[in-house]
């Protein structure tokens, strides 16, 4: 790709570091938006946008344009019940089953010790401060199915013992390996529903 102007490399560059996004793909969509101007334009637009107003809650981490987000800042769900997720996609995916209608706590990511990802990486000491701080009841805990969700899991049955907390986690009705933001809807508010206590 030497021959390409230098601001096209740094392009795909960019594009390789999504995640699911190899360099061959990367150059693929590249070259596909810069055939097409006026999404390019529209496409620079919303990012220049997201970058001057996107932030994360200060209370649950998920995405906002807000101070607080859009469900943090409900005074009509229940205060006393946080839903534990790895990412912002889980929101998405446990609000679309409309069974749910306590607060939730993203961790940005799970453990991963081998990967880096220790604890301290994720939003662990927020969560226990904000069960400290707001008298919460009970904790769900909703993530992947998968040996970083479990050891998550794990982690924070163990470290959550000390609090005056009830723990569950959602029932086995999401397959091995799978992801909350990939499961169905029916499925999902099934694992919901029949949670079952940590
Ligand atoms: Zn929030």
């Amino acid at each position: 790709m030497k021959q390409l102007p230098d601001f096209i490399q740094k392009l795909i560059a960019e594009f390789d570091k999504l995640p699911s996004v190899g360099p061959k793909s990367a150059a693929k969509l590249v070259f596909n938006l810069l055939h097409r101007k006026e999404d390019l334009k529209i496409l620079a637009n919303h990012l220049n946008e997201a970058y001057n107003h996107v932030h994360s809650c200060p209370q649950c981490f998920n995405l906002t344009d807000k101070g607080l987000c859009r469900i943090c800042s409900d005074p009509n769900r229940n205060k006393k019940i946080i839903c534990v997720v790895s990412q912002n996609q889980d929101v998405e995916a446990i609000e679309k089953t409309n069974q749910f209608n306590g607060y939730y706590h993203l961790l940005n990511g799970l453990l991963n010790p081998l990967e880096g990802t220790t604890p301290d990486k994720l939003k662990i000491k927020e969560l226990v401060q904000r069960i400290e701080e707001n008298g919460i009841k009970e904790i769900i805990l909703a993530l992947d199915q998968s040996m970083e969700g479990e050891a998550t899991v794990l982690y924070l049955k163990k470290l959550l013992r000390n609090y005056p907390v009830e723990i569950s986690q959602l029932a086995r009705g999401i397959p091995m390996g799978a992801n909350i933001e990939y499961t169905d809807e029916a499925t999902l508010s099934s694992a919901l529903e029949n949670r079952k206590k940590l």
